[in-house]
């Protein structure tokens, strides 16, 4: 089958056609800074993926998917000529609150709904919702299919996503913990199954997805029971630009001290903290690497902070389930920086996870799926390369495949 994923973010999209029968990638795009004049977009189609950058500047998000679509029909180098040659859609969505527990078709009430989660994620879902709204209009007799961030935390138990607040909260608003990037968790705790030779449903787990959004997981038998990201995915780690959990009175005090807005507030947490906010350097975390590496000491603690939030983060989980098998690292700074993993770990041996700094060596090993612990180490590490569009996709085959 041929699945166009559609991941649409606040100010990004991201696509890719999949032949899900070979499990290949046939094009792939990027478009960044949507809906500023130094929006661009990358098209890039197998064998070579050669990239070809596209002004979309002032575009919005689904007008850049609208954009995609003819360079897929017009291209010589696409793998298609018509819009009917693409079998179904996969949609990314971030939040699906309490309404979704699990991926599905988009029919007319599945589409209702997703509205009415607008409001639990305002500027992912909304882009989101948008495109999904244009291919509706423009291949009406093409399935879509929505999976959810948040559908693989649905099995949190209530002690583990209630906050703390009044009651009347949780019953006007939903105001509860939902997690995010399940697509990543899920997989990478059946990757690190497999290669452990063990079921799933027999494992105590703690993945780790670690890349520009960071969140961790405690996965008992399968199930996800615990994870850092809550109502919105501010909360748990320190991030890229995100400040992650943070005494709640700061936001109080700065908005009175410093007459902050709402929207400047949420700026703040969002896209001025984090790893950006203490390091001053970039929210990208080789460049913040290189810079501690040169001595730049505020670089160096935006590092320290960051691993020291991870660590107390592997406990907490750690003593949150009945049992711990392995912990699980992936997404960008989880299955590339060896050194991030060396720092991460040397604070955890006394806990049983001991690396093997042999077998952590990224060199030559990027992109295998890898335990990199010693033999003997009571609790293994595993590294796992995360692949969010090819599950989308897969996901997407398998629900349009029951329909007939
Ligand atoms: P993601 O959001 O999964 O694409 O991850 C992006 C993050 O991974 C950025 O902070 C990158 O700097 C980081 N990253 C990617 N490769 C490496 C690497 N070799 N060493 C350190 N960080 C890396």
């Amino acid at each position: 089958m041929r699945v166009l994923v559609v991941n649409a973010g606040s100010s990004s999209l991201k696509s890719q056609l999949i032949e899900t029968d070979g499990k290949v990638s046939l094009m792939k795009c990027l478009a960044e800074k949507v809906g500023t004049p130094e929006a661009y977009m990358n098209v890039s189609f197998a064998p070579d993926f050669h990239k070809t950058t596209y002004n979309v500047a002032d575009l919005t998000v689904e007008q850049c998917l609208a954009k995609l679509l003819e360079v897929l029909v017009d291209d010589p180098e696409s793998p298609i000529s018509g819009l009917q040659q693409i079998d179904a859609i996969g949609n990314r969505i971030v939040a699906g609150g309490e309404y979704f527990t699990k991926s599905v078709v988009i029919d007319e009430p599945a589409r209702e709904k997703l509205t009415a989660c607008e409001e639990l994620a305002p500027l992912h879902n909304p882009p989101a919702d948008a495109c999904i709204d244009m291919m509706r209009e423009l291949m009406p007799d093409t399935p879509q299919v929505a999976v959810f961030d948040t559908a693989f935390h649905a099995t949190m138990p209530a002690k583990a996503y209630m906050y703390p607040l009044p009651r009347e909260y949780y019953d006007k608003y939903r105001i509860r913990r939902y997690g995010a990037h399940g697509t990543s968790h899920r997989y990478a705790a059946q990757q690190a199954a497999n290669l452990l030779g063990r079921p799933l449903r027999d494992l105590g787990l703690i993945t780790c997805h670690l890349g520009n959004g960071g969140s961790i997981t405690a996965v008992n038998h399968g199930k996800s029971i615990d994870t850092s990201m809550g109502f919105t995915p501010l909360e748990g780690l320190m991030m890229g630009t995100r400040s992650g959990s943070i005494d709640p009175a700061i936001v109080t005090y700065l908005m009175r001290r410093e007459h902050k807005s709402f929207d400047e507030m949420d700026a703040i947490l969002n896209k001025k903290s984090g790893i950006l906010g203490v390091s001053g350097v970039s929210a990208d975390m080789r460049d913040v690497l290189q810079a501690a590496a040169a001595g730049n000491e505020l670089a160096e603690l935006a590092i320290d902070m960051y691993v020291y939030r991870i660590q107390k983060a592997i406990g907490g989980y750690y003593a949150a389930m009945t049992r711990t098998d392995a912990v699980v690292m992936t997404a960008g700074i989880g299955e590339n920086s060896a050194e991030l993993r060396e720092r991460i770990f040397a604070g955890l041996a006394h806990m049983g996870m001991i690396l093997d700094h042999e077998r952590n060596d990224v060199t030559g090993q990027i992109g295998v799926n890898r335990i990199i612990s010693i033999d003997d180490s009571p609790i293994k590490i595993c590294v796992v390369t995360t692949d969010e569009e090819m599950r989308i996709a897969r996901e997407t085959d398998n629900l349009v495949s029951q329909l007939g």
